[in-house]
């Protein structure tokens, strides 16, 4: 079985100048992709256990979170951020585990809202969040500066929802954070659903409808060979074609242009002019040739895809009295040799790789 372009062994394409990507200057890997956004994991605890990211047999009570003193303070988050825009970093994503989590988040924040680009701009600053502390926490964060957020939601239906999050979380307090966050202004509201065979396919229409009624940015992902704990296998996966079916049959849908080189979701308008949705296709319409992120783990490792096997630790240098020229040139010399295009290598070989978990390098 194979899936997603055939095995890619040949010569690399030819190193491309800075500004060949999009325009913009910036630093080419080795297919030509500029580093432009850092998603920052500030935790890798959660409370939530979805079986398809940290399930509850293999994460229970005895499981070995982190130390404090290993996960990266605010101090050297921030700085770190820094030395990333400086690089051509353009958009700051923050997520864990679970963000909201971590204690003070909205003191990280403000900080981060401070940063300005090279060309003297703010950084697109935004949080992904399971939405379970949003209801107390959309005011501080808006008022610390953060922009817009990303809510995971995988059903409107209590049962399937509770099955899908493992702790049996209610949907009505993640709808309550939903509607604090568009109080507080942090819009536009995207919602993120993992559509997994056998649990939520019934789910995808309620959930698109609502999404349209309420004005939100819906995007169905791909469930996702991420980690190695959720026993992930081809069939489990509901190809983004059938969604887009499925919705398409009962309001009809046509494809957007992207927005930028780079965007992650395919995007869809409905035909009535109400409103789009996405569709993250990382396994059916690996996004590979255009993937222009990095992740930051809370423990201070820089990876550069979401399926890597190993990180490259920037904490220890940084604890150790690295000036920020020598972190830059660091992460510059793992950047300009990267040459990552897992999805697009996806098959029974890379399965069995021993990828680092999702909540652990920042989903
Ligand atoms: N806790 C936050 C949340 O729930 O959004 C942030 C971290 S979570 C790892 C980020 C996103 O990754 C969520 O939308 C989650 O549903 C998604 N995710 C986790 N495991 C996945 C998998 N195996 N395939 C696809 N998406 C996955």
């Amino acid at each position: 079985m194979r899936i997603g372009h055939p095995g890619y062994d040949g010569p690399m394409e030819p190193r491309a100048t800075a500004t060949d990507f999009d325009g913009r200057p910036g630093m080419p890997d080795r297919f030509g992709r500029a580093l432009r956004d850092l998603r920052i994991s500030v935790t890798d605890r959660c409370n939530f256990r979805c079986p398809y990211c940290m399930p509850a047999e293999v994460f229970g009570r005895d499981f070995a979170f982190l130390p404090r003193e290993l996960v990266l303070s605010f101090e050297e988050i921030e700085r770190l951020a820094r030395i990333f825009v400086e690089l051509g970093v353009g958009k700051l994503r923050i997520t864990g585990g679970e963000p909201l989590v971590r204690r003070d988040l909205p003191v990280l924040i403000s900080s981060l809202a401070a940063i300005r680009t090279p060309e003297g701009d703010a950084v697109d600053l935004t949080l992904t969040t399971n939405g379970s502390a949003l209801r107390a926490l959309a005011a501080p964060l808006a008022e610390a500066g953060l922009q817009r957020i990303t809510v995971s939601l995988d059903s409107l239906d209590d049962d399937v929802f509770g099955a899908m999050n493992g702790v049996d979380f209610p949907v009505s307090r993640v709808l309550d954070g939903i509607a604090a966050a568009r109080t507080a202004g942090l819009t536009p509201i995207k919602v993120n659903t993992v559509v997994r065979r056998g649990m939520n396919e019934a789910s995808v229409l309620p959930l698109a409808r609502w999404a349209r009624d309420a004005g939100l940015v819906l995007r169905f992902i791909e469930y996702m060979d991420v980690g190695h704990s959720n026993g992930w296998r081809l069939d489990d996966v509901v190809p983004a074609d059938e969604i887009l079916g499925m919705i398409d049959a009962a309001m009809p849908l046509e494809p957007v242009s992207a927005q930028y080189r780079g965007e992650v979701a395919g995007r869809y308008r409905y035909r009535d002019g109400n409103g789009e949705l996405g569709v993250i296709a990382s396994v059916t319409r690996p996004f590979c040739g255009d993937c222009t992120r990095a992740r930051l783990s809370a423990e201070g490792s820089l990876y550069t895809c979401l399926f890597a096997v190993a990180g490259t630790d920037l904490k220890g240098p940084l604890r150790a009295g690295a000036s920020d020229g020598e972190v830059a040139d660091l992460v510059r010399s793992v950047w300009e040799i990267r040459a990552d295009r897992y999805s697009e290598l996806r098959s029974e070989a890379t399965e069995r790789l021993p990828k680092v978990e999702m909540f652990a390098l920042g989903g």
